[in-house]
């Protein structure tokens, strides 16, 4: 039987970071992973081909409705070819699927294809193309995360979806109707519309990204509602039927009444639960909490000392970055070290146009604390870069301590606030107060002079060019 170090079972974002970084501290490692492609949802059926997918229809938006104010005439009819659309994100997959194996390979790292199971504490079964049974001493779950669903929702798979089937659709739908307005739904509802879709969201809070800053709710709000979506917030959906290609949603609205939506497509994007069927926790003595998370302690160490779990299927963001870092923290744990997680200062981005971007407290979370801060905001319309490209819209919003300065969190929806929001991450972690970001020089012309001059804004109410 083969004998590790550490065994890692799942090859997500989590799980093959965690086996790389446990790889380069010189431990024998093995990566163990039910599907015959590495890279687990975010690879395979989540960040990269919804970004592959977002990226192509956002071409298309601006060829069919910018190209002509910036002066390029477009002979002919602009055409979506979806199949080739399909195949290119698809391509995109192979090719970063393709590059885990590569890093694999270069670490050293036996990759085992099967269903992993727990035998006991330091056992585990593999069933699939790999069969067999390896020993470790240290062991990483790192299983993820699968739709979650209501449960009076039978998803057929066809019509009413998931995000994996979004991803792979045949045809551009006539009326997509989203349930949940997160960021799934966002993101590929806003696929979907830019390719000719009328889109319905219906989500059960007052307002779209309810975990997010309100203001940035309000601000994306605007834009879907500009691309004609119907935005319907307070609904509670009843049920969803399909009747022949038709699919009906009823859905109770905040006067009780019950409301019906009739479509082609409904995509179901109501949250992620946490995966570990077949995983035989519980012979190893490791213990899953009723939400269905793996239970963690503050070293992502699980009831049984030697197995740790890491990503989706524990508590926290369900984020690839936050699962990265989770697979690194164990790994130089694992080896003795001390690392450390700020899970304030994890930011969290809807892919979008334009961008929505966020780190530490929103203005909500700070006013349940009875914190006293001050706020300077900055609209991307005043910046020269803003103007120069046509991306206008929105603005980035900077919360500081009202007697320290200290950053206390930074919000943003623009264009490239994705990349922007590195900057806010950066000044935080290094405990920034809002002057010395308003200090330092921000390259012109560039979007990330709204970070400054938010900065300025919040400072002393200087910014210098509103
Ligand atoms: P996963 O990526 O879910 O990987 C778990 C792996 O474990 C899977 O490959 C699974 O097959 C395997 N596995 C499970 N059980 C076993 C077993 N018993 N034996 C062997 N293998 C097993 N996050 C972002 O940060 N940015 C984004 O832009 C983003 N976009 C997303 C878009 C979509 C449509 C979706 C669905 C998700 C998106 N996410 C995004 C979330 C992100 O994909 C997850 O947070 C991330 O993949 C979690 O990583 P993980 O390693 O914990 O688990
Ligand atoms: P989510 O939690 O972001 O959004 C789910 C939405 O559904 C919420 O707004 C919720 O209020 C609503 N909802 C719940 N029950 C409902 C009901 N009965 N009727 C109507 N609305 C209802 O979940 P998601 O969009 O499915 O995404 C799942 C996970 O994947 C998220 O945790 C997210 O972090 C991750 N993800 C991240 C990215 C990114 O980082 N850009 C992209 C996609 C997915």
């Amino acid at each position: 039987m083969n004998s590790y170090d550490v065994a890692v079972i799942g090859s997500g974002p989590g799980g093959y970071v965690a086996a790389i970084r446990c790889a380069q501290l010189g431990m024998k490692t093995a990566l163990i992973e039910k599907y015959s492609t590495l890279g687990g949802t975010c690879l395979n059926v989540g960040c990269i081909p919804s970004k592959a997918l977002l990226s192509s229809s956002h071409h298309y938006e601006e060829a069919t409705k910018h190209f002509e104010e910036h002066g390029i005439e477009v002979p002919g009819e602009v055409k979506v070819n979806l199949e080739k659309m399909i195949a290119r994100k698809q391509a995109v997959v192979d090719q970063t699927t393709g590059g885990i194996d590569f890093l694999m390979k270069k670490n050293n790292i036996d990759v085992y294809e099967g269903l992993g199971s727990f035998v006991d504490a330091t056992h585990i079964k593999i069933e699939g193309k790999d069969s067999g049974e390896i020993e470790a001493k240290n062991i990483i779950i790192a299983t993820g995360s699968k739709p979650s669903n209501l449960p009076f929702i039978e998803l057929d798979k066809e019509r009413i979806i998931t995000s994996t089937e979004a991803l792979k659709l045949k045809e551009v739908p006539k009326h997509m109707i989203v349930i949940g307005g997160g960021v799934i739904g966002l993101e590929l509802g806003q696929v979907y519309y830019r390719l000719g879709a009328e889109v319905t969201v219906v989500e059960y809070m007052d307002r779209i990204l309810p975990t997010m800053d309100a203001g940035l709710s309000k601000e994306l709000n605007k834009v879907f509602k500009k691309a004609k979506c119907k935005m319907m917030m307070s609904h509670k959906v009843q049920s969803v039927e399909r009747k022949g290609d038709e699919v009906i949603v009823k859905a109770e609205n905040k006067k009780g009444e019950l409301v019906e939506f009739k479509g082609d497509y409904c995509l179901v994007s109501v949250g992620r639960r946490p995966y570990t069927d077949g995983l035989n926790a519980e012979a190893a003595g490791v213990k899953i909490n009723d939400r269905g998370q793996v239970e963690v302690n503050e070293h992502l160490q699980t009831s049984t000392p030697n197995i740790y779990a890491i990503g989706d299927v524990v508590r926290g963001a369900m984020l690839a970055h936050k699962a990265e870092e989770e697979g690194v923290f164990v790994a130089e744990t694992i080896a003795g070290q001390k690392p450390h997680i700020d899970y304030n200062l994890i930011p969290g981005v809807v892919y979008t146009w334009p961008e929505v971007a966020a780190v530490g407290k929103t203005e909500e979370e700070l006013k349940a604390e009875n914190k006293e801060y001050k706020v300077g905001q900055f609209p991307f319309r005043a910046l020269g870069r803003a103007r120069a490209s046509g991306d206008i819209d929105g603005f980035v919003k900077i919360l500081a301590d009202k007697t320290t300065d200290e950053v206390l969190g930074v919000h943003m929806i623009g264009a490239r606030c994705a990349d922007l929001i590195a900057e806010a991450v950066t000044a935080m972690e290094f405990r920034a107060s809002a002057e010395d970001i308003s200090r330092y020089s921000h390259a012109h012309p560039t979007f990330a002079e709204a970070v400054k001059e938010a900065a300025l804004a919040a400072t002393d109410d200087r910014a210098l060019h509103v």
